[in-house]
């Protein structure tokens, strides 16, 4: 192959996703198996969606709203927000990689902890953009070490909250004093995929604060707490000039009709919201505690998975609970050589993931 390949895009390390339950069975010809490695939502889409989408199958030939008019409007009423602050993407990781391809270049620079979302590197590498990963503190955000790493170039900050994969988070009045000493050349990007499952009483959306911080971008997704992940659906709220500058660079019918109508309904039915938010926490607490009682050091998280460590390479825990039918989520590609990440799932998953855990480890 001839065709010489920039130098950033060489650089890139692939995005790894979670081993898909299909393909550890054929590999290992074992059934049964179950995936605890994506955080995907235990209970399933919301019938309310797949009823959506089974009524719009019979115009697929039909180009989707360009820019997702009702859903934008759909969330501003939900989120009471005005829907020239709401921007759609294929996934919210579109949105961050839209974010980066409007702000970033080569001398522009982008902030975000080390350890944290692996998609954040990968979204500025593409736009050959220097990049400040800061270590973690005790596995969470260090914000004044990001505020130190800010220089006059630097045009982005990212920080997902709760934190993927630790599972950790910054409070409301933490995140709420960093923004006040972030200078208004930096587009902070909260991302706040998790933010139904957190439930410390120190934790809150930062949506608020849009009104005050021009330069604060707030994203959600429709792939966790609303089971939609196969779709492939997020969204943004920022100033409206910063949703205009994300549409200059948005490619035409980013979301999908079958998507835009699925998020829809799924945004009406909140009891199914609830009953997923429910579970997780007793399971997340059920899980836990097990890993405590076995020795198995693990962060309290505030999303709808938990990091463990592991007295092994993490690659070798992984393929032992391979055998064992659970699949899980090795984490040295993000920084956690002997971690592993775990997503909560039904108890019965839960159950399975201890017990095998504890074969695996001769506890
Ligand atoms: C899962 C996840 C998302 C959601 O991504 P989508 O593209 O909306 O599926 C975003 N940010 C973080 C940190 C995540 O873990």
């Amino acid at each position: 192959m001839q065709v010489p390949v920039p130098h950033n895009i060489r650089k890139i390390s692939p995005y790894v996703p979670g081993k898909p339950t299909q393909e550890v069975e054929r590999e290992l010809g074992i059934s049964c198996s179950i995936k605890m490695a994506s955080n995907e939502n235990p209970l399933g889409p919301s019938p309310k969606a797949v009823e959506a989408v089974r009524n719009l199958l019979g115009e697929l030939h039909i180009y989707p709203e360009g820019s997702g008019f009702y859903l934008c409007q759909a969330l501003g009423r939900h989120y009471g927000i005005p829907m020239q602050q709401v921007i759609l993407g294929n996934g919210s990781v579109e949105i961050v990689e839209m974010s980066a391809r409007a702000y970033l270049n080569r001398q522009a620079n982008a902030v975000f902890s080390f350890g944290s979302f692996a998609l954040y590197p990968i979204a500025c590498q593409i736009m050959d953009a220097p990049i400040k990963a800061v270590p973690m503190r005790e596995r969470n955000h260090d914000l004044d070490a990001l505020l130190d790493a800010v220089d006059e170039n630097t045009r982005l900050i990212i920080l997902d909250n709760p934190i993927n994969p630790t599972g950790r988070h910054a409070s409301f009045a933490e995140l709420q004093a960093f923004l006040e000493r972030v200078p208004g050349h930096v587009l902070v990007i909260v991302d706040e995929a998790y933010k139904e499952y957190a439930d410390a009483p120190d934790y809150a959306t930062v949506q608020p604060l849009l009104a005050r911080f021009p330069n604060l971008m707030v994203l959600g997704t429709f792939s966790k707490a609303y089971g939609l992940a196969g779709l492939r659906v997020g969204y943004g709220f920022a100033h409206p000039e910063v949703i205009a500058t994300l549409h200059k660079v948005r490619s035409p019918f980013n979301t999908s009709s079958v998507a835009q109508v699925a998020a829809m309904a799924a945004l009406q039915d909140q009891e199914f919201v609830a009953k997923g938010v429910a579970l997780n926490a007793v399971e997340r607490a059920y899980l836990t505690r097990g890993c405590q009682d076995a020795g198995i050091p693990v962060v309290p998280s505030q999303a709808n998975f938990v990091l463990v460590d592991v007295p092994m390479p993490g690659e070798q825990f992984f393929q032992a609970m391979l055998r064992e039918g659970v699949i899980v989520r090795p984490m040295a590609n993000n920084g956690y050589p002997r971690s592993l990440r775990v997503s909560v799932f039904h108890h019965y998953g839960n159950e399975r993931f201890l017990e095998a855990a504890k074969k695996v480890l001769g506890r």
